[in-house]
Order: C-alpha cells, then sequence, then structure tokens
C-alpha cells in the first residue's frame, strides 16, 4: 500500500470541475492581483472565522511580520512565544530587531505555557505570540488575561489551527490580531503561498491593508514604509472552492484524528490530547514515542511516510545563538523534540490506510 502523508490529489480530484472553472475565470478576466476573488475570499474568510476583517497577504509569515508591523515592533521590544514551533514565528521578530523570550510550552497541549508568560514579562514586553500547534488553539482565554493586565497586544499564530474551534469560538478570532497561513499543506492549502490576517480592530484592519500594498493608502501615495505582501487572484479563487467543503473536511480531520487516538490507546506510544472545550483540526497528528529513529524507519519499510515537527525547538537553532538560550532552558520543548512524530493526516485517509498505519506502528 502506498500511503501520501497527505492527501493533496484526492481532493483536487474532488474539486477538480470546481476549481478549473473558477481558476480559468481569473485566466479570461485578466484580474490576476486583488479583484473580485479576493474581495469575495476575505468576506467568506470572516464570516467563517467570525473576525471582523480578514485581509489575504502572501504567507503566513508575512501576515506575522505585517502584523508586527502594524504595532510598530522595532528595536528593543520583546515579544514572548514558544519556542516549540516553526521558525517563522520568531523569524519575523528578529527580522523587525525585536526581540523573542520564549516561554516553555505544555507537556500535554504543546502550546505554550500561560502560567510562565507573567515572570516573563519586563517594561520592553510588548506582544504575546502563542501558537496554535497542530491545529489545537493555544489556551487564549488565560492568554489575553494576562495580556489585558499588562497592556500587551496576542497575536494568534494560527497559521496550523484554521478550522479549530475553543470554547465555541473560532480559531483566527480569539485575539486583537490573528496570522494564517494557506501553505499547500496547512488544513485550508492554497496551490501556492498564500496567508491572512484576522482582526475586529478597523484601525490596525486598514494600517496592515496598507502595509502589505507597500504602505499605499492611495495609488503612489505612501503613508508607511510596507512590503508587497498580496495574495494573488489565482489562490485566492482556489481558496474559495476548498472553504467551501472546508467545514466538511475539518470534520472529517476531528474523526480521523479521534479514530487514530483510539485505535493507538493500547499502543505504546502517547497520542495527542485535546484540551477541554477544544476542537482540533489536526493539522498535524503527531504522537511521542520513546524510540523514534526506529519507528521512522519501521514504518518506513513498510511504506508508511511520518514528519518530525520539530527537531530542534527555536532556542537551540543556530540562527538564534544571538539570543543567549542554552540546553537546558525549555526541558519539555527538548523533551518533546526528541520524541514527536507525524502520522499521515489528511480528510482523505481512508480507514484502510489508517488501519494499516495503526498496525504498522503495533506490529
Ligand atoms: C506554516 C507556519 C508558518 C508560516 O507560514 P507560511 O505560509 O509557510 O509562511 C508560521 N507559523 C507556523 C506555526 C506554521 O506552521
Amino acid at each position: 500500500m502506498k500511503i501520501n502523508f497527505i492527501d493533496l490529489q484526492a481532493q483536487y480530484k474532488k474539486y477538480e470541475t470546481e476549481i478549473n472553472s473558477e481558476v480559468m475565470e481569473v485566466f479570461n478576466s485578466a484580474q490576476f492581483i486583488g479583484g473580485e476573488k479576493l474581495d469575495k475570499l476575505e468576506k467568506n474568510l470572516a464570516a467563517y472565522t467570525g473576525a471582523k476583517h480578514a485581509i489575504g497577504c502572501s504567507s503566513g509569515t508575512d501576515a506575522l511580520l505585517l502584523a508586527l508591523m502594524a504595532l510598530d515592533i522595532g528595536d528593543g521590544d520583546e515579544i514572548i512565544t514558544t519556542p516549540f514551533t516553526f521558525i517563522a514565528t520568531a523569524e519575523v521578530i528578529a527580522l523587525l530587531g525585536a526581540k523573542s523570550v520564549f516561554i516553555d510550552i505544555d507537556e500535554e497541549s504543546y502550546n505554550i505555557d500561560p502560567s510562565k508568560i507573567e515572570a516573563a514579562i519586563t517594561d520592553r514586553t510588548k506582544a504575546i505570540i502563542p501558537v496554535s500547534l497542530y491545529g489545537q488553539c493555544a489556551d487564549m482565554d488565560k492568554i489575553n488575561d494576562i495580556a489585558k493586565r499588562h497592556n500587551l497586544i496576542v497575536i494568534e499564530d494560527a497559521c496550523q489551527s484554521f478550522g479549530a474551534s475553543y470554547f465555541d469560538k473560532k480559531s483566527c478570532n480569539l485575539s486583537t490580531i490573528a496570522c494564517t497561513s494557506f501553505f499547500p499543506s496547512k488544513p485550508l492549502g492554497a496551490y501556492g503561498d498564500g496567508g491572512a490576517i484576522f482582526t475586529s480592530d478597523d484601525e490596525l484592519a486598514l494600517k496592515m491593508r496598507m502595509l502589505l500594498n507597500h504602505g499605499q493608502n492611495e495609488r503612489y501615495k505612501h503613508k508607511y514604509i510596507g512590503i508587497n505582501g498580496r495574495l494573488d487572484a489565482i489562490q485566492a479563487a482556489i481558496l474559495n472552492v476548498k472553504l467551501k467543503h472546508f467545514e466538511e473536511e475539518a470534520n472529517l480531520r476531528d474523526e480521523i484524528g479521534s479514530r487514530y487516538s483510539d485505535l493507538l490507546e493500547d499502543a505504546d506510544v502517547i497520542t495527542p490530547k485535546i484540551s477541554e472545550g477544544n476542537i482540533s483540526v489536526y493539522a498535524q497528528y503527531s504522537i511521542r514515542v520513546k524510540d523514534r529513529e526506529a519507528m521512522v524507519a519501521k514504518l518506513s519499510a513498510l511504506g508508511v511516510p511520518t514528519a518530525v515537527h520539530y527537531p530542534v525547538p527555536l532556542h537551540l537553532q543556530e540562527a538564534f545563538k544571538h539570543l543567549g538560550y542554552g540546553e537546558g532552558d525549555f526541558p519539555i520543548s527538548e523533551l518533546i523534540s526528541t520524541q514527536i512524530m507525524s502520522l499521515p493526516m489528511s480528510a482523505f485517509l481512508s480507514e484502510t490506510e489508517q488501519d494499516f498505519v495503526v498496525q504498522a506502528i503495533k506490529g
């Protein structure tokens, strides 16, 4: 059996007619940047999440960058975040000359541990970026409470959690700003790079819209130093089709994730723990194993692809050497990074395929 880690081909086959027709409309209109497809997508994204504004942009990384730029983050500012994430979260902080202050994660959710945030706040702290990792929201109520008390802004890195729920609200509508990614393998993926920024603050929305278009408020009138961070019309057209089917896919992902956990209950692995009030969109279905190298090799020999998100926490990355962290500083992140591995997951993973993966793990 040949199993895909993420079955993007099966997804395309299912929506092929709709996607082709939407994309052909863009070709025929020759409206490649902005326009009707993007406007429609932004309205649909706002309606789906409940956030007042959804703003399409060029990637999840640029969404995070634009959020920080809109808050005038720069030299000497400190941003509290997790070391157990994809590098983009902290990369944009460094790009603006600000400093990542890392906090260790919770051993069950793998998300930032809110009880450790307050001790890290200084008079230079400007914002907190919790990451909703693997498709499960960070503990946003607790984080928002702390932020409010200390006058900080919260930016949810929702690059893996578009479609997740947190106490009846959707990810991307849980903080002042949220950022998501439409990288092809994310829960809602485009056919290239893409992302979106969410906020219910009118002023921030307007500023981020200008920043992603060279800081323009009118054509060739530049209010800010910005970037070219636009989402193109072809990606918007594809995302509109996928968004229409997204709730069904999100439900399937939740079912498939829960089924993995049921089937793996008696295996010698640690399955994901979904916190109270949460519905995960399982951007990754990640388990912990004692001997990862052996497990990866065993599965690979049987044709089961796996991946490791993430083998080295950010505080131990060479690129962040200047922050001065070292081994032992964030023991939970370090432990999880040695044990974690992700299994094949998508809304199109069949029961037969899933049973095969589970048998391979247990065998
Ligand atoms: C994917 C991802 C990003 C970056 O998104 P891109 O669209 O690839 O730039 C940022 N943060 C997290 C947690 C991610 O998973």
